[in-house]
């Protein structure tokens, strides 16, 4: 049976565990989910983290240039980024390649072809591709979405047959239980106008999308018939736990 192709998209937030260090426990809780899976999935992955990885090493002055210091960070950062995820995944015999990507590779036509060309290789040799955006000719996911938009075009364009959000919360919550202090996950959307009036401007301490950008990320897979699922990456087995249905997540369908 062909495996079901998944496309894990991790924020910052995620990865180092709203710490400011990448958080190896987690790339290896991950990796460990991706080795158990592995006869019946197979993964892609959309990372951030090169900033927060290169903060760990180098302080850099901004003096105003703040945009133009994080694309710094991110190319000091990315290559450590990679060595840690390839140090703790080949420990579990994954095997990883890394593919930068920005927006505007999505509108031609060449770029796409060879996207998808590279990755299906990639994949069919068992490794995992872990896609960040290229930040030295982009910066759009630096200023706004964590790269929760990258991952909704990247698994558009692989049809994939589902995407998962990592995030820092139990996903979407009503706003009437926000309100009244207990948090209550939306458990199924099949409305996005409807959600949006429940979601505000929320915006995360490392990442830099808030809820919002998760939910426009999921209307572009959906209009892909792509589901979304949003989970709290920051629990151990969060996916394992998301496929058995023993956590609360939302479902965008
Ligand atoms: N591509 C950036 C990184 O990997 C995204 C930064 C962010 O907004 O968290 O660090």
């Amino acid at each position: 049976m062909a495996k079901k192709r998944i496309l894990l998209k991790i924020g910052s937030n995620t990865l180092t565990k709203e710490t400011n260090h990448i958080s190896r426990g987690k790339i290896e809780d991950i990796g460990m989910q991706i080795a158990a899976l592995n006869d019946k999935y197979e993964f892609i992955i959309v990372s951030s983290g090169a900033i927060a990885a290169a903060k760990q090493f180098v302080k850099l002055e901004s003096n105003g240039k703040e945009i133009i210091v994080k694309q710094a960070l991110a190319s000091i950062g990315q290559p450590h980024l990679m060595r840690i995820f390839h140090e703790n995944f080949s420990d579990l015999g994954l095997l990883t390649s890394q593919c930068l990507l920005s927006y505007s590779d999505f509108e031609k036509e060449q770029s796409k072809v060879n996207i998808v060309n590279t990755i299906n290789i990639l994949v069919e040799n068992n490794y995992i591709p872990i896609i960040n955006e290229n930040d030295t000719v982009a910066t759009d996911e630096i200023q706004f979405g964590d790269n929760d938009k990258l991952a909704a075009l990247t698994a558009v364009l692989l049809k994939v047959d589902l995407l998962i959000i990592a995030t820092n919360t139990n996903a979407i919550y009503t706003k009437e239980s926000i309100h009244n202090e207990i948090p209550e996950t939306i458990p199924l959307v099949n409305d996005l106008q409807l959600l949006e009036k429940e979601i505000g401007d929320s915006k995360s301490s490392h990442g830099t999308g808030g809820m919002k950008s998760k939910i426009e990320a999921s209307a572009i897979a959906k209009e892909a018939n792509i589901e979304t699922w949003i989970v709290n990456g920051l629990k151990d087995n969060f996916i394992l736990d998301a496929l058995k249905n023993n956590i609360p997540f939302t479902k965008i369908k």
